[in-house]
């Protein structure tokens, strides 16, 4: 969609016809890409680059660095004894001779090669039979005298259907059109120059056609000051699309809730331990946001087990003592359903009447809840996703609460807001506060990335008691010495998981492996209750065996993943986890959370295959040495990127196109403040620069 209102935005939209060769075929393989429009090409940056403005004598070749060299054909040989293939012996002033060998040709290739013919050629060398040699160099018959290259030559990412050379040929037709620097560019001069970055314009050059001077070395560790330009207007859109997203919300209304916090006071007194330093800390910020006329927007980050259920049951007593209402929703049935327990049994004694939705809430019962819901009679209302169907209308929503936000979109999370203003949210509504809670914590420099709509708190510590679990990594092959270990926690009335997992992670083959290992564990232990839980199992089913694992009628859980989130067995000390080397950190850390809960000592068995892979055997050894959510999400950062920290279905965090958070999460400091400065001083630009990087994705902010 253009706009009026600058020049740049419009480049953003020209489409990508009308560059010459570019027909309905080709667009379709560029699209199928994400590449519709000039700028996409713009910013369709090289892998690697060649460098082709110089000729290396063959003598001064090095087996593994690519060049480029110059010569004459002096012999070529056909073979045919196990495949086809031609040898090209060629030879330069330097008396040595190289090897150029192909084993895929077309006759006329080989015509070409005549001794005394002209060759200039391209690629790595290696040691072969007889000195070095070329495997399919890129190549060239040379008959007249011919220039060098004049910039190194960019290599692009691949897409198929298009070769190589016709993806560089129309990069840089629309490397042409790329306007003059007044019209690209959108940063403020002088926030340019405090940067000392160059311009957009001159980036892009540079990152596409790097001068033959250019630091190589930085340009393909992507730490080049042309890509860092990139990658600080790319964040800076990502972000400044955040807090917009902050500002739009917070012109919203909200009631505030400013009581004296008798309630919650009398909750805290009635608990049978006292609150962490954490745990206080973080309701007395919740509490202030809860006291102004806007929404909060907060997001709790606590380790498994940190006890972040009995802060939010605390703020949601803040709304209940003003006489509205709270919510509480959880991504599974069997979660919500522990923390309506939890929840009851704090609340009720307080005179406080807490409500239950969930999907198998229905007829008469549903009808009865929603009645209440909608009165106001229920104060608490807790559920799952049933909590934001059609039909759930509150009587007067204050505080929404969402557990395990992780597990949950952008979108949903919305939607309970927007229950709170009776589905229709206009700039003057008023909207529930949102309070968000998270046992995946991820590390301070992404929660700034990922979260610049939502102050974060941690509650960093755990209550005091827990024995900490006690890791280990064991080879498979020592499977059967588990069989004892179980038999031996059961019988002191102990009860423990088997968790599998698998390769290939479709339900169907974890469940498959999953009833092998329930059949297998239940004949070599004939004594215990073993219970099963898979995926492919109906939702009921599922529920009725967690729920008999909790009340201590099976010994033994064989399971897969889908333990993973937040149920609270305190009884369970033992977990075997199988091929825990598939796993990354953040999910072993949450399969670990599920034993150690209660007082006895607890141990958490890692089974791997051999051998193990360096990042494998890294994971396992943080594993062992660490329990603290923080600190794993920092080592899996490090070892994974976060890219696969952070899912875009985990926090509607976008892609990007040139950034990548693990190389360039030091700029974000210096992103957070240009985003203060441009909304503070020039919105419309910061406007702008979302419309550029983030465009349609800025839809969020209406969601
Ligand atoms: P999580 O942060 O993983 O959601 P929970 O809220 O489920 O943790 O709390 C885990 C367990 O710890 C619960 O049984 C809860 O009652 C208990 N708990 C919470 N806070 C404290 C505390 N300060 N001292 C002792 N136990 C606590
Ligand atoms: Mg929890």
């Amino acid at each position: 969609m253009a706009r009026k209102d600058g020049r740049a935005v419009d480049l953003n939209t020209q489409s990508l016809s009308s560059l010459p060769g570019v027909g309905p075929r080709v667009a379709e393989k560029l699209a199928a890409r994400g590449l519709l429009t000039l700028q996409d090409l713009w910013l369709q940056l090289p892998r690697q680059y060649e460098d082709r403005t110089a000729l290396t004598p063959i003598r001064a070749l090095q087996p593994g660095v690519a060049a480029q060299v110059e010569g004459t054909v002096e012999a070529v040989e056909r073979g045919f004894r196990y495949r086809p293939s031609l040898k090209v012996a060629i030879g330069d002033g330097s008396h040595a001779t190289l090897v150029l060998r192909f084993f895929h040709f077309r006759a006329a290739q080989v015509a070409q090669f005549s001794p005394g013919a002209r060759v200039r050629c391209y690629g790595t060398p290696r040691a072969g039979g007889h000195g070095l040699e070329i495997v399919h160099p890129s190549y060239r018959v040379i008959e007249h005298e011919s220039a060098l290259g004049e910039q190194l030559d960019p290599v692009y990412p691949a897409i198929e259907g298009i070769g190589p050379a016709s993806l560089r040929r129309l990069i840089g037709l629309a490397l042409d059109k790329l306007p003059d620097d007044e019209a690209l560019e959108l940063l403020p001069r002088a926030m340019r120059d405090s940067l000392r970055l160059p311009s957009l314009r001159e980036a892009l050059l540079t990152v596409h056609r790097p001068p033959r001077d250019a630091d190589v070395a930085a340009l393909l560790a992507g730490t080049h000051p042309a890509q860092r330009r990139l990658v600080l207007e790319e964040l800076l859109a990502h972000h400044l699309s955040l807090r917009r997203q902050r500002i739009a919300l917070q012109q919203h209304r909200a009631p505030a809730l400013a009581g004296k916090g008798r309630l919650a006071e009398r909750l805290r007194d009635a608990l049978p331990f006292a609150l962490t330093q954490a745990q206080h800390r973080v309701f007395e910020q919740i509490r202030h946001d809860l006291a102004q006329p806007h929404p909060m927007l907060r997001l709790v980050q606590g380790d498994v087990g940190s006890g972040k259920t009995v802060v939010a049951a605390m703020a949601a007593m803040l709304a209940v003592e003003a006489g509205k209402q709270a919510a509480l929703m959880a991504p599974t049935e069997l979660l919500a359903e522990q923390h309506l327990n939890n929840l009851r049994g704090w609340l009720e004694p307080l005179g406080v009447r807490v409500a239950w939705l969930a999907g198998k809430v229905t007829g008469k019962a549903r009808a009865a809840v929603l009645a209440e819901v909608a009165s106001g009679d229920a104060q608490m209302v807790v559920g799952t996703h049933a909590l934001m169907q059609e039909g759930v209308a509150f009587n007067d929503l204050a505080l929404a609460i969402v557990d395990e936000q992780h597990r949950f979109g952008v979108h949903q999370r919305l939607a309970l807001r927007d229950k709170g203003a009776g589905g229709r949210v206009g700039v003057d509504a008023v909207v529930p506060h949102q309070l968000v809670m998270t046992a995946t914590p991820i590390p301070r420099t992404l929660a700034m990335a990922a979260y610049a709509d939502l102050d974060v708190s941690a509650i960093d510590e755990l209550p005091p008691g827990r024995t900490p679990v006690q890791t280990v990594a064991l080879s498979a092959e020592r499977r059967p010495e588990l069989i004892e270990r179980i038999r031996g926690a059961c019988a002191e009335g102990r009860q423990a998981y088997w968790v599998c997992t698998l390769i290939d992670d479709s339900d169907e083959v974890v469940a498959q492996a999953a009833q092998s290992t329930f059949e297998a564990l239940s004949a070599a232990l004939p004594e215990l209750r073993v219970g099963l839980v898979h995926g492919r199992m109906k939702a009921i089913e599922k529920q009725a065996t967690m729920r008999a694992f909790k009340d201590g009628t099976l010994d033994l859980l064989v399971a897969t993943t889908v333990i993973e989130v937040g149920v609270d067995v305190a009884n369970a000390s033992l977990m075997i986890i199988e091929n825990a080397e598939r796993l990354g950190l953040a999910q072993l850390h949450q399969l670990r959370g599920r034993v150690g809960r209660g007082s006895a000592a607890s141990s958490c068995v890692l089974l791997y295959q051999s051998p193990l892979s360096l990042l494998a055997k890294q994971r396992l050894e943080t594993m062992r040495q660490t329990h603290d959510g923080f600190v794993i999400a920092e080592k899996d950062l490090e070892l994974r990127g976060p890219g696969e920290l952070l899912g875009t279905r985990q926090t509607g965090l976008a892609t990007f196109r040139v950034a990548d958070l693990a190389r360039d999460a030091g700029l974000l400091p210096q992103v957070r403040e240009l985003a203060d400065q441009l909304l503070a001083e020039s919105p419309d630009i910061a406007d702008r620069i979302v419309q550029r990087w983030v465009g349609g994705a800025a839809r969020y902010a209406s969601a």
